[in-house]
């Protein structure tokens, strides 16, 4: 038998999702965000079942082209843009279109004559002060894009910071921000990522881009993603390897981090760091043995992690453990484990087979 670690992903959820987030923001386009191989869920497999976005969003070129050497003709944005001038050819040839963030790239489409078209999304820093063109630079950065021939502007992009703080000023000022920017300026708008579609409905604009939220998870912190409608789509799981009877006092694990309170079972779950599951799991961080609650203990190892077993009695070996998915929110084994769930989803590792389901 091989390993039983495995990752499943259900792409009925997904699908629900997307249903969610059109909701939410009734008669916007959706450019749904499977960068990072879609958030760690398999970009390929997501993009067929996301066929009802409008677009598909990820960060780089070598994402992109995954898509379209698998046949997918749909629109991609990168979010990043292009690095380097050599990958110009290569955008205009597969229809691929780049957010133009930063003087440097304004400079390489000027450098470099263009041989077919290219859109481009023009980003706006309105407060976020990572990517984009400051306010006042704006204007002049529109003007020489128009002027390239090949160039045609798609629209006009900003990023929040600060989106999932459902009562802060930051997400006010930086949509104010973005308005003032751009008024009088033509182009489509695209500002809203998961916890702006969610909380903030005046950022909705043409073009949503929901990541997270498409993966059933919550943007918002103390709350979970079942709580806002949306249904997980992986789920981390494996199975117990080891049952031993523990005696008080002994240590178990790597530096003996755990002391048995007292006499008592515990298990051992074939599911580590190796995998992605998140090494600084506090002890207590529940897994689910047999659809049930049973908290970690000892340092997650590579391959391993221990479970108390008390109250478990019944369990066997080959009994099935969920490490995050329906009735676990990666959300909250993230926040045991100092963490974010894009994270966790993110880090999943390549030895976890990942098997898909329709639910
Ligand atoms: C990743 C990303 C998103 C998606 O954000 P979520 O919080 O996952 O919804 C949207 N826009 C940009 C520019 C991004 O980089």
């Amino acid at each position: 038998m091989t390993r039983a670690a495995r990752a499943i992903i259900d792409l009925g959820a997904l699908q629900h999702n997307l249903r969610k987030v059109r909701d939410a923001a009734p008669g916007r386009r959706v450019m749904a965000v499977i960068k990072a191989n879609a958030y760690g869920h398999g970009m390929l497999s997501a993009a067929r079942a996301l066929s009802d976005a409008d677009a598909y969003a990820v960060a780089c070129l070598d994402e992109a082209m995954v898509l379209r050497e698998a046949g997918i003709n749909k629109t991609i944005v990168l979010l990043e843009g292009f690095f380097s001038a050599a990958e110009l050819p290569l955008l205009a040839q597969y229809g691929i279109a780049a957010v133009i963030h930063h003087d440097s790239q304004l400079r390489m489409l000027e450098q470099t004559p263009l041989e077919g078209a290219l859109r481009v999304w023009l980003k706006v820093d309105s407060g976020m002060h990572r990517l984009g063109f400051a306010p006042e630079a704006v204007k002049a950065a529109w003007q020489r894009l128009k002027q390239l021939p090949g160039v045609s502007l798609a629209g006009f992009m900003t990023h929040f910071a600060s989106a999932d703080e459902r009562g802060g000023d930051s997400t006010r000022l930086q949509l104010h921000c973005f308005n003032q920017t751009l008024s009088g300026l033509a182009g489509e708008r695209s500002l809203a990522n998961s916890a702006a579609i969610l909380a903030w409905p005046d950022s909705h604009g043409d073009w949503l881009r929901p990541g997270i939220m498409l993966y059933g998870v919550s943007p918002f912190a103390g709350q979970s993603g079942a709580g806002l409608g949306l249904k997980p789509v992986m789920r981390l799981q494996s199975q117990l390897i080891a049952i031993h009877p523990r005696r008080k006092g002994e240590r178990i694990g790597y530096g003996g981090d755990y002391t048995c309170p007292e006499d008592m079972s515990m298990g051992v779950v074939a599911i580590g760091y190796g995998d992605g599951y998140p090494r600084h799991a506090q002890a207590g961080t529940p897994l689910l043995v047999n659809g049930r609650r049973a908290p970690l203990i000892a340092r997650v190892s590579m391959d391993m992690v221990c479970v108390d077993l008390r109250g478990h009695e019944q369990a066997r070996c080959g009994d099935p453990v969920i490490l995050w998915g329906d009735g676990l929110p990666v959300e909250e084994v993230a926040a045991a484990a100092g963490t974010i769930a894009y994270e966790l989803l993110c880090r999943v590792t390549p030895r976890v087979r990942m098997q898909l389901s329709a639910s």
